[in-house]
């Protein structure tokens, strides 16, 4: 066990660090790209939508302030490259926002400017993984001299982001956040169907909270990084991006659900649980405006539900912090789960990653957090049922060995009559069902009472050991044996009858006679009497038993220390008979 859990927390160091590692090498690598920032490179300009491409060169830039009014017409964003798109081929990346149409012009020095463009709907072969457009500069003789986005009915400038970089740099950034995209969705998916499948097993609620977490954000990723669009390019542009704000809220609502859930009941103040449940569900609810709006008010609403998504995160942690202190065992695992992605968003928030991860910025790091906490919680999941297998072993042998012992006599070490009759009773059904005889054998030490009284309970104890051992050795595939209670022992044959059998109980009871004793009783004989009952076909127990006792009885009053038989045998056509054979 502790080599096992030496074995998590190394595994957990290694991946902790891995991921670390990679975290790092994605913000550190080395990047060729600019980014460009719309308050400081940009000059820009508002005109009517109505107005072709080519009137770029009449607007009036304004290279200071910030653009207003533009939702519902066009904005034009200008940046000058200053000898910069002299010598290399230059690519213009825009991430995906809230706009009806993005036009990007390329100018060169002999005064052309070459126009493409994208629509909400229709991004063409432009789209690129990571919620990203790409515009190459077409090659032309001339250098580049400036680069203008023209966005028809955009949400809000403080959305649009944009990269100027080497095309052969852009190609690699494409592929890179390809591979990265996909790795995360892939076992976001895994994760997902393997915590659907843990809830349908267990019945637990939070893991099916869980799944439907990891198919959020599944969605969302997918969503976002524009991968669905290899299936519906419809969906290209605005429309994914409001559904991209849905999910992300969605997933907060379903992820306090699935941590608030995974605590029992009556741990946590039920103010607390009753808190961090709301403000997940506030979050949640309010995508669904958040999702439709199209205009100037979605920045401000936008830094709203940030707030909101703060607080939730701060109830969470708190709910799980209390839980984790009066030892939750799923509460530590699910601060162990949120502790990534709560950093990652810490950490977005005080250094601008944006431009970094490829272009992918704070989405592909809350993507790779999020898969991070899926996996952890698939792997926390797991663990506690191997717990609870483990422990559900235990208690199975457990109480298999409690039963072993409740059908052992504690003295003789044989079955007892609740043994005896759980082992003979399918024997007695098989029998009566071939037409086999079956037969009874009652063993009752002869005045075994005087034993005790004259030599103590404990020499007693030795005889009925003794006698005990004598019974065992005729316990065998035809005869099965047990003390029955007291000084009374039993023995079940099937396939024995007449002579055969009444030789077999004379023999058990000179064996018993046999017995040496001397050690506790010294010169005392000690004797059983044996009454048989023999019926064929087989009947049940309580009635084979009730024969083998009257038999018992007749061979007491008969004196002793014989053995005496009451056959029972329908199909010959004669009567149940009885017969006493003393023998001595
Ligand atoms: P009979 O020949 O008629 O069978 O006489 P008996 O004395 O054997 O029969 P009785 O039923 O009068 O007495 C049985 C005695 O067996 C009484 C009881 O104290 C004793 N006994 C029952 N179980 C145990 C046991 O586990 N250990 C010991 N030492 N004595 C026991
Ligand atoms: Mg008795
Ligand atoms: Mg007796």
């Amino acid at each position: 066990m502790t080599a096992m859990r030496d074995l998590a927390e190394t595994w957990r160091c290694r991946l902790w660090l891995g991921l670390c590692a990679m975290l790092f090498a994605l913000i550190a690598a080395p990047a060729h790209a600019r980014a460009l920032d719309v308050g400081r490179d940009f000059c820009h300009a508002v005109s009517g939508t109505a107005l072709g491409d080519d009137a770029l060169a009449g607007l009036r830039f304004s290279c200071s302030g910030t653009p207003t009014a533009y939702q519902d017409r066009s904005l034009w964003l200008r940046t000058s490259l200053d000898g910069e798109g002299a010598s290399r081929d230059l690519a213009l990346m825009v991430h995906n926002s809230r706009f009806d149409r993005l036009a990007v012009g390329f100018s060169y020095a002999d005064g052309a400017t070459r126009w493409q463009q994208v629509r909400s709907g229709d991004f063409g072969s432009h789209w690129r993984a990571g919620g990203q457009i790409l515009f190459e500069a077409p090659g032309r003789g001339a250098p580049l001299t400036a680069v203008t986005m023209r966005f028809d009915g955009l949400s809000g400038h403080q959305f649009v982001r944009a990269r100027i970089l080497p095309k052969d740099e852009a190609g690699m950034q494409s592929a890179g956040m390809a591979a990265a995209v996909g790795a995360a969705l892939t076992l976001l998916l895994v994760s997902c169907i393997y915590s659907l499948s843990l809830a349908v097993a267990v019945r637990r609620q939070y893991l099916a909270w869980q799944a439907a977490w990891a198919a959020t954000m599944l969605l969302w990723g997918a969503l976002w990084s524009q991968a669905h669009l290899a299936l519906v390019p419809a969906m290209a542009g605005a429309v994914t991006a409001q559904a991209g704000t849905f999910l992300a809220c969605l997933a907060i609502a379903v992820a306090t659900a699935s941590a608030v859930t995974a605590v029992e009941h009556g741990i946590v103040p039920k103010g607390l649980r009753t808190a961090a449940l709301l403000l997940g569900a506030g979050v949640g609810v309010a995508g669904i405006p958040l999702t439709f709006i199209r205009g100037g008010s979605l920045a401000a609403l936008a830094d709203l539900l940030g707030l909101a998504i703060i607080a939730d995160l701060v109830a969470v942690v708190v709910y799980l912090g209390w839980a984790w202190r009066r030892g939750s065992i799923e509460a530590r695992d699910f601060l162990g789960a949120w502790g990534l992605p709560m950093a990652v968003l810490a950490f977005i928030h005080i250094v601008d990653v944006e431009d970094g991860l490829w272009g992918g910025g704070s989405k592909l790091a809350v993507l790779v957090a999020a898969t991070w906490q899926a996996l952890w919680l698939a792997a926390a999941a797991t663990r506690r049922l191997a717990h609870l297998r483990i422990e559900r072993d235990h208690a199975r042998d457990a109480e298999a060995q409690a039963q072993q012992l409740a059908r052992r006599d504690p003295l003789t070490g044989l079955p007892n009559r609740r043994g005896f009759i759980d082992s003979v009773t399918p024997l007695l059904d098989r029998a009566r069902a071939d037409n086999l005889p079956a037969a009874l054998l009652l063993v009752d030490i002869d005045r075994f009472k005087s034993i005790n009284d004259i030599f103590g309970h404990e020499a007693g104890d030795a005889v009925l050991c003794g006698i005990g051992r004598r019974i065992e050795r005729w316990e065998g595939p035809m005869c099965t044996v047990a003390r029955l209670g007291g000084e009374e022992f039993g023995l079940l044959t099937i396939g024995m009858e007449g002579i055969i059998l009444a030789r077999f109980a004379e023999s058990i009871r000179r064996g018993i006679a046999a017995c040496d004793h001397s050690e506790v009783v010294g010169e005392r004989p000690v004797t059983a009497s044996v009454g048989v009952a023999e019926v064929r076909p087989a009947c049940d127990f309580k009635q084979l038993y009730r024969l083998a006792d009257e038999a018992l009885y007749d061979a007491k009053r008969g004196g002793r220390n014989r053995v005496a038989v009451q056959r029972h045998q329908k199909d010959a056509g004669r009567a149940s008979g009885r017969e006493i054979a003393a023998s001595k």
